[in-house]
């Protein structure tokens, strides 16, 4: 479809790592931690993401490794008992670690709006949507009667919902059309970026693909970037540029959604793809990744999927591995320590083509970091 280029488009480099000049959203070795009566559950660990302008970034992983609590510390919006206990946030250049609320009010809704995995806790129950979007609106300034129910229709319409709806209240409308007025108010202002939890979570498989499709367009059409947080990996797999599989609050594997997709290098990754069936492709018996995540309050030795893993070595279980890159991806395995095995590949492993007196490409890489 044609695009409206309204903002600057994806910088779509090769994968794990942007240019400066590209990013929208910097995220450096962020850690949350919930301080609890029973000792420190660590729910993000030195998590690293860039986002460029107009970019598609999905993060996927199972329930409970860390996802809201990460999107929750870039948006600022974490409250007691979790706390950021390192890294920062920095939105188009700017900090958002150390901003008043007042400095962050105005970035978010206008600049970096967040819809909420549920959007019947987000919406305010005793009031209209329309009264709910002029809240927002005036709160940020626009004080026109006019100008707020153009634009209120206007975003309404967008997701492909009748304005007339303004006047409904949350619980007159379906799951659906709850979760996409949220994402309309996301967009009141046309913000750079939407952070997304689960928005799709809620509703049958025909609802979610077909929200998704809306997402997409929206997104190509007027230019914003999304970060879009899922535990189905199948479902961004046809929408998202690059893809951030999140285990037990680290980084497993950041790179082209294609790359993760066709040859998923961290088996954890690897056992996702297997656990959702994929929408179009031929029915297969879902094997599903064995055990659960841990104990995040208990510190563990080594890799922390290494009790779950297929292709656990002795050393898994003693060192924990670091964020290796290969081809372009950044995956956390100690299989990838020597370079560019990508498991699934047909081709086999590649041997490090390693120079005399230099590192291996992806020694170099590392070393940029
Ligand atoms: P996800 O969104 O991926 O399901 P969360 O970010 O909600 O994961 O949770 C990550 C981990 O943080 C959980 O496993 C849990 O241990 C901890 N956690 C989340 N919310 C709270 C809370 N309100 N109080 C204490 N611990 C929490
Ligand atoms: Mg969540």
């Amino acid at each position: 479809m044609s695009s409206v280029p309204a903002k600057a488009s994806a910088a779509s480099g090769p994968a794990g790592q942007l240019s400066p000049a590209g990013r929208i959203l910097e995220v450096r070795d962020l850690s949350v931690t919930y301080e609890m009566e029973r000792g420190a559950i660590s729910a993000v660990d030195k998590v690293s993401l860039d986002v460029a302008p107009g970019e598609f970034v999905g993060i996927v992983g199972e329930s409970g490794c860390g996802k809201s609590t990460l999107l929750f510390a870039i948006a600022q919006l974490l409250a007691p008992p979790a706390a950021v206990t390192g890294g920062s946030v920095a939105f188009q250049g700017t900090s958002l670690v150390g901003m008043t609320d007042a400095q962050l009010a105005a970035v978010r809704w206008k600049d970096l709006s967040v819809v909420m995995q549920s959007a019947m806790n987000a919406l305010n129950p005793v009031k209209a949507i329309g009264a709910q979007f002029k809240d927002a609106m005036r709160a940020h300034g626009v004080r026109s009667r006019t100008e707020i129910a153009e634009r209120s229709a206007e975003v309404l319409r967008m997701v492909g919902i009748d304005p007339a709806h303004l006047k409904s209240y949350p619980h007159q409308l379906s799951g659906g059309m709850r979760q996409r007025s949220m994402i309309a108010m996301a967009m009141l202002f046309t913000p750079e970026l939407i952070i997304m939890d689960e928005p799709t979570s809620a509703l049958d498989v025909v609802a979610q693909r077909s929200l998704m499709v809306q997402i997409k367009e929206l997104q190509q059409q007027l230019g914003f970037a999304v970060v879009f947080v899922t535990h189905d990996m199948s479902l961004v797999s046809n929408f998202s540029d690059r893809l951030m599989v999140m285990y037990a609050g680290q980084v497993a594997e950041l790179g082209v959604t294609r790359a993760v997709f066709d040859s998923p290098l961290h088996p954890y990754s690897a056992g996702l793809l297997e656990a959702f069936p994929s929408i179009r492709g031929p029915k297969v018996a879902l094997t599903g990744i064995p055990g659960s995540p841990p104990d995040l309050s208990r510190p563990q030795e080594g890799c922390r999927f290494a009790p779950r893993c297929p292709k656990v070595m002795d050393r898994c279980r003693t060192t924990p591995p670091p964020l290796y890159q290969v081809d372009g991806t950044s995956v956390r395995c100690l299989l990838h320590e020597h370079g560019r095995f990508r498991s699934g590949s047909g081709s086999g492993p590649v041997p490090p083509t390693a120079a005399p007196g230099t590192g291996t490409p992806a020694d170099e890489a590392r070393s940029e970091h």
